[in-house]
């Protein structure tokens, strides 16, 4: 997940509505179903390292609700991080659902994560659906990039 998509399911265009206000306590952006604080807040803050390229992935989507940009770029391969990620403050990310995934166990370097997240642009539904590449780098899993799916 680096770009947003051009790509926009055709529905009439919603309010705009403001980002959600996401706590410790509040329900994990990602949709795990546990508070962001036990959830993807700890890989945040630094606290826990993802164990796996899903719990990555997961965790960046988050990354992106919150707009921890500093979380996106340390977890970036330095061969594809861009110097800076920019946040569209029109775009709201809606929910995250995690299709697939292979490799990426403890006996693995690398793995994919395909997923499907879903996001209103100035009001207006779309979704990016992509298949990410994740390399373990120096014992921590990292984004190297994704290809676009149709
Ligand atoms: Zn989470």
């Amino acid at each position: 997940m680096s770009r947003r998509s051009k790509r926009r399911a055709q529905a009439p265009a919603a309010q705009l509505t403001p980002a959600p206000a996401v706590t410790a306590t509040t329900p994990c952006p990602c949709g795990q179903g546990v508070p962001y604080g036990e959830c993807c807040g700890r890989l945040h803050s630094g606290a826990a390292r993802a164990a796996t390229p899903e719990e990555l992935m997961r965790s960046r989507y988050a990354a992106f609700v919150v707009r921890d940009e500093a979380y996106l770029l340390r977890t970036w391969h330095p061969d594809t991080r861009p110097p800076g990620v920019g946040f569209d403050s029109g775009m709201r990310w809606a929910g995250l659902t995690i299709e697939a995934t292979t490799e990426g166990t403890a006996f693995h370097d690398t793995g994919t994560v395909t997923f499907l997240a879903r996001f209103t642009d100035a009001g207006t539904p779309g979704e990016l659906h992509e298949r990410s590449r994740f390399v373990r780098l120096d014992g921590a899993w990292v984004y190297v990039d994704g290809d676009f799916l149709g």
